[in-house]
């Protein structure tokens, strides 16, 4: 006589279906790992890391699921299971990454389209991939154990977890680079955030911004402005505010005047953001170049960057755009595409009013070193690694500083270039969204919490040059980002509810 085998013990299912995600769903990721590491006992760490880190998300998830969902759990974590047996094929299938913009693609595909999909591998991957686990699930008995086993299992893995994490803290800058990717071949992860990501941004999208009240242009001549926004820059790096290496040689004879600034946060969204708006609020106003638009006034965005909130208005030019339209620019593949055809824009221009963006990326790191042509090589040494944790600091300095420099050789052209229409009454306005840590305290870029945020991260450069002899800037100790707004209004003689004099750098 047989006997009824014993049911299972909780923690051993979750163990055993945690380890078959790991193993049987990470193929593509384990193999990106493989191919992205530079060998040694570090690659040795990183890739046992990623799997102990998997297993122990993955078993915690599960545990929760099954011993608070039972039935449902089971339920939830079939569905899942079956989601990755579709993953697998698709990345497999067609290399896709699962991305925002991939999950935007699935969930707006017509029947018709997914139909041509289908294929008897498909049906493979589903049986032999996404059955087996599933059958397991609803065919074993588990023994659910008590609550005290239940949480103290929870602890030891959590435990293991935060062991393994710091066990990983220099390995922070690897991972972030290829966070992208790998986080795309995470099941089910990459899927399920990446569907709801898909929805906020769509939401987002749809937001609508708060319209601000009207303003009239209140001055006749021809006037442009035009905006710089740097990208990590921090202030202690320009030599305009006391930093004894000369990293803005082009602009020396320039008579730029510099403000200190403070960013009103440290990463790129929310400080462009707070660039755009006319005070600090987490709700979305109109956004300058919008509301601008919307008044009459000519208005050009520029960008290698990304990140600004929505715009609406018709002149929106990404980098590769210009690269297109310009295909024999020598910087092409720098910022200076930002600036190809500027003059002619400007000459172009059938309104009286001109607003300009440019949103730069040349301060971005890790690779400063690839964001400036070689002629800016100012600093030598460089370091060309992305590992910024475990390069020569001097090296990591030199190469920074070389983006400055050729920020600077930036901001000079665009001066050169509304030096060259002195019949345009013209400003520029350079501001970085936020600084940058460059190893100060361990940390290295930018993105810490603003209530911890150091002051690398936090001080900005804000230059500003004008060809208007009758306008003054005003002296002040400090600015704020939200001060772009005020002063942007005021240059271009706009009358406005909006505009706070005491806001604007102008006098
Ligand atoms: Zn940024």
């Amino acid at each position: 006589m047989q006997m009824p085998k014993a049911p299972a013990k909780l923690s051993t299912a979750c163990l055993l279906l945690a380890t078959y995600t790991v193993i049987v769903f990470h193929i593509p990721f384990f193999q990106h790992v493989f191919q992205h590491l530079e060998g040694g006992w570090n690659a040795v760490l990183i890739i046992v890391s990623a799997f102990l880190l998997m297993l122990g998300v993955d078993f915690i998830v599960y545990l929760l699921l099954l011993y608070l969902g039972r039935i449902v759990g089971k339920c939830v974590l079939s569905f899942t299971m079956m989601g990755n047996a579709v993953m697998l094929y698709f990345v497999n299938s067609y290399g896709v990454l699962i991305t925002k913009s991939m999950m935007g693609n699935v969930l707006g595909t017509q029947y018709s389209e997914a139909s041509s999909f289908f294929s008897w591998a498909f049906v493979a991957y589903i049986l032999l991939a996404g059955v087996p686990p599933c059958i397991y699930l609803f065919v074993r008995r588990i023994d659910y154990g008590s609550l005290r086993r239940f949480l103290s299992t929870i602890g030891i893995t959590i435990l293991i977890i935060v062991a393994t994490l710091c066990a990983n803290m220099n390995n922070v800058l690897w991972i972030d680079k290829h966070s992208k990717e790998l986080g795309s071949l995470i099941a089910p992860w990459s899927y399920i955030v990446n569907t709801i990501r898909h929805y906020n941004s769509q939401r987002k999208k749809n937001e609508k911004e708060i319209l601000l009240p009207n303003g009239t242009i209140e001055t006749e001549s021809r006037d442009v402005c035009v905006l710089i926004i740097g990208e990590s820059a921090r202030r202690d790096h320009f030599h305009y505010y006391g930093y004894p290496r000369n990293t803005n040689p082009y602009t020396t004879a320039d008579s730029l005047i510099s403000l200190p600034a403070v960013a009103a946060a440290t990463n790129t969204i929310s400080a462009v953001k707070a660039m755009m708006q006319p005070q600090q609020d987490d709700k979305l106003y109109e956004i300058l170049p919008n509301y601008l638009y919307r008044l009459g006034v000519e208005v050009l965005w520029r960008t290698s960057n990304w990140g600004e909130p929505p715009t609406h208005f018709p002149n929106y030019v990404k980098k590769s755009q210009l690269q297109e339209q310009y295909p024999n620019e020598e910087q092409k593949n720098y910022d200076g595409i930002l600036l190809s055809g500027l003059e002619e824009e400007i000459r172009n221009c059938k309104k009286t009013k001109q607003f300009i963006v440019l949103h730069t990326y040349t301060n971005h790191g890790p690779s400063y070193s690839n964001n400036y042509p070689s002629a800016f090589e100012v600093f030598k040494p460089v370091c060309n690694t992305v590992e910024i944790a475990h390069a020569e600091r001097g090296e990591l300095l030199n190469a920074y500083d070389n983006s400055i420099v050729y920020t600077d050789y930036l901001i000079h052209t665009v001066i050169n270039v509304l030096r060259a229409i002195p019949e345009c009454r013209s400003c520029v306005l350079y501001m970085s969204d936020h600084g940058e840590s460059l190893g100060e305290n361990n940390l290295y870029m930018h993105g810490v919490p603003m209530v911890m945020a150091p002051k690398e991260q936090l001080e900005i450069p804000f230059l500003i040059w004008t060809n208007d002899q009758s306008i003054k800037v005003k002296q002040l100790a400090e600015v704020s980002q939200y001060s772009i707004y005020h002063s942007v209004l005021h240059f271009l003689g706009i009358n406005s509810p909006v505009l706070k004099e005491g806001m604007s750098i102008f006098e």
